[in-house]
């Protein structure tokens, strides 16, 4: 039996994941499960999975749950709390398998535990390779941690390279990676276009049911920045043998080329269940509940460049890659502060791109060889961007009220 904790239980992901586990409980147990602070759905998955341990980010949210577990019959449910309660629940002896679905940078310490006890973590949890590449694969090498990404193109990347791969693209014949982009709900709008857009349109993607602040980064791009950097750290290779090509039908889930000429890709319906049961199970393989692919169905598959003139997000990511140290922390940070200001109606969906160029500018690189110093950087590049959305308005603030 393999004992798994879902961290980010209540949002796609872990919705995902634990409608996977459901149909495999003869594999599968929840063990433990975290939230942010959704209390209801925490408590509604507890009636269902009964796991050992609960953790709430949110230590305001805590009382509550507790109280909700009791009133439920579930008193016998440990409770934890804040940041530190996910990362004793993705430590724990009891958990073999960590699914890191976390949002944002919130994710990064439990995920450096689960890595530093040697969990097999299905990572979700991009920002966290992001931020702290580096860091996190030191500390999964140290405590013998397997790392099997659940992004669809990562996952995809993994299924197409040889067993025991080990982040060495040259010794294997790797040429390049290939992520594929389903473009967005803005594919093919021009900058006047770009300019208008509402946050209720950028959170409607045509193929993914996601999550708000990745349904954004997906149509500005960002996602695919962000992914450029993540594969970098999963796979090894630099950012120039990375390449981006949008895939409006979202089928082809990624592709890599060999030195022979050869490209292997992955496809499958665009349901985030198939990357998650590949993983859960990985080396075998299970049942996902996904739909079938019908190729005659789909009858053709298209291809083309992405707009890297008007989705400037994709280019700082490249950007930070390129100029490594702290940039792609300085980039996630100010992109999560921007898309939140967007989602608010603070920020103009090209101002994301401003801000994030400005925070650049302004936050000079340091250290980020510790968990408390990427912290830090997260830190000033959040004030930083907290600063420069504000600019934004106060320039803007005219023409819109007018
Ligand atoms: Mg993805």
């Amino acid at each position: 039996m393999n004992r798994v904790a879902v961290l980010g239980a209540t949002g796609s992901i872990g919705t995902s994941t634990l409608d996977v586990i459901a149909r495999h409980p003869d594999r599968y147990q929840v063990e433990a499960l975290a939230a942010h602070r959704d209390v209801a759905g925490l408590a509604r998955l507890c009636a269902r999975f009964r796991p050992q341990r609960v953790a709430i980010a949110d230590t305001g949210c805590a009382a509550e749950l507790s109280s909700t577990l009791r009133a439920q019959d579930q008193a016998n449910i440990e409770v934890l709390a804040g940041s530190e309660g996910l990362d004793q629940i993705a430590s724990a002896g009891s958990v073999d398998t960590v699914v890191a679905a976390v949002v944002g940078a919130a994710g990064l310490s439990s995920t450096l535990a689960a890595a530093a006890a040697g969990k097999r973590i299905l990572l979700a949890n991009k920002e966290s390779v992001v931020m702290a590449g580096a860091l996190l694969l030191d500390a999964a090498r140290r405590g013998s941690a397997t790392i099997i990404p659940l992004d669809s193109e990562h996952n995809a990347i993994f299924q197409c390279l040889p067993s025991g791969y080990q982040r060495n693209p040259d010794a294997c014949g790797i040429r390049r990676l290939v992520l594929t982009a389903s473009g967005g709900p803005f594919r093919g709008f021009d900058r006047p276009q770009l300019a208008t857009v509402t946050a209720e349109q950028a959170v409607k993607h045509p193929r993914w049911q996601m999550g708000r602040k990745i349904s954004v980064d997906s149509a500005s791009l960002m996602n695919k920045g962000l992914e450029v950097i993540e594969a970098h750290w999963l796979f090894g290779l630099p950012a120039d043998r990375i390449d981006v090509v949008v895939h409006p039908e979202s089928l082809v889930h990624s592709l890599v080329e060999y030195a022979d000429g050869s490209m292997l890709a992955q496809l499958g319906p665009a349901d985030m269940r198939t990357p998650i049961a590949q993983a859960l199970a990985w080396p075998e393989r299970i049942d996902s509940g996904v739909q079938r692919l019908d190729l005659l169905s789909v009858g053709a598959l298209h291809f083309e460049a992405a707009d890297r003139g008007n989705f400037r997000c994709l280019e700082l990511a490249y950007a930070a890659l390129r100029a490594g140290g702290a940039a792609a922390a300085v980039l996630n940070a100010a992109n999560e502060v921007a898309v939140d200001a967007f989602l608010t109606g603070r920020l103009s969906f090209l101002g994301i791109a401003e801000v994030i160029e400005q925070v650049m500018a302004a936050v000079v690189q340091s250290d980020i060889s510790t968990l408390a110093s990427v912290l830090a950087v997260d830190a000033e590049a959040r004030q930083r961007a907290g600063v420069e959305t504000a600019r934004w308005q106060s320039r803007t603030s005219g023409s819109c009220n007018e």
